[in-house]
């Protein structure tokens, strides 16, 4: 709940958990209505472990028969800067050989991890690819990624240029279970963890 913001280190909210379930909604009709377009089921990668909340809520919101399947990309250690050489650490099991891939991501922030699985599904094989995100921050893209097959660009919202947490998304691994989007009060990036 908002109101215990303060107790778990959050110095603002920026999405509510209402607020959340409302654009996931208005992007699940959106997605919906494109995938039930097509003649086949769409292939839904979910890219963990920052996407899992919105890969939820987004999927069962799409009245569209659908695969879902996860890859785990990783460029991030426990800081807030990418290495910006993201890695793809634990592949798909479905063959996305000749379908159309719809990639669930929490956030799109330089482009390097998008671009990174956008050039692995189309060495798959993948007919079309397009990219779902959470959040966009397009203030610190450095890496301008091309959709393939015609495939779409979907967001929920456009992001600050602020390192932000919940909703799926983490510092050093917590904070993943938050039902808001919130920026971290500056004392609790110097605070050491446990893991
Ligand atoms: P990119 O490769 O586009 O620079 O970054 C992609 C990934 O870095 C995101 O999918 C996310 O996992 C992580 N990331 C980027 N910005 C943020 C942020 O503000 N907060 C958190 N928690 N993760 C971020
Ligand atoms: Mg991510
Ligand atoms: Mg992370």
């Amino acid at each position: 709940m908002v109101s215990e913001a303060a107790n778990a280190g959050i110095d603002r909210v920026l999405w509510t958990e209402a607020e959340i379930a409302t654009r996931v909604a208005e992007v699940a009709s959106e997605l919906a209505a494109d995938i039930s377009r097509l003649a086949e089921p769409a292939v839904v990668v979910g890219v963990a472990t920052g996407a899992f909340l919105f890969l939820a809520d987004l999927v069962r919101r799409v009245d569209a028969p659908l695969t879902v399947d996860l890859v785990r990309v990783e460029s991030y250690g426990d800081g807030t800067e990418s290495s910006g050489r993201p890695r793809v650490t634990a592949d798909l099991k479905v063959d996305v050989a000749g379908k159309h891939v719809v990639v669930v991501e929490d956030i799109v922030d330089t482009g390097n991890t998008v671009s990174c699985l956008i050039a692995h599904l189309q060495k798959k094989g993948a007919l079309s690819i397009s990219v779902c995100t959470f959040l966009d921050k397009p203030a610190r893209r450095t890496v301008d990624f091309q959709l393939v097959g015609g495939g779409k660009f979907y967001r929920g919202f456009e992001c600050p240029d602020s390192f932000v947490v919940g909703y799926g998304m983490d510092y050093a691994e917590l904070y993943r279970n938050l039902p808001y989007v919130g920026v971290l009060k500056p004392e609790m990036y110097s605070k050491k963890t446990d893991n």
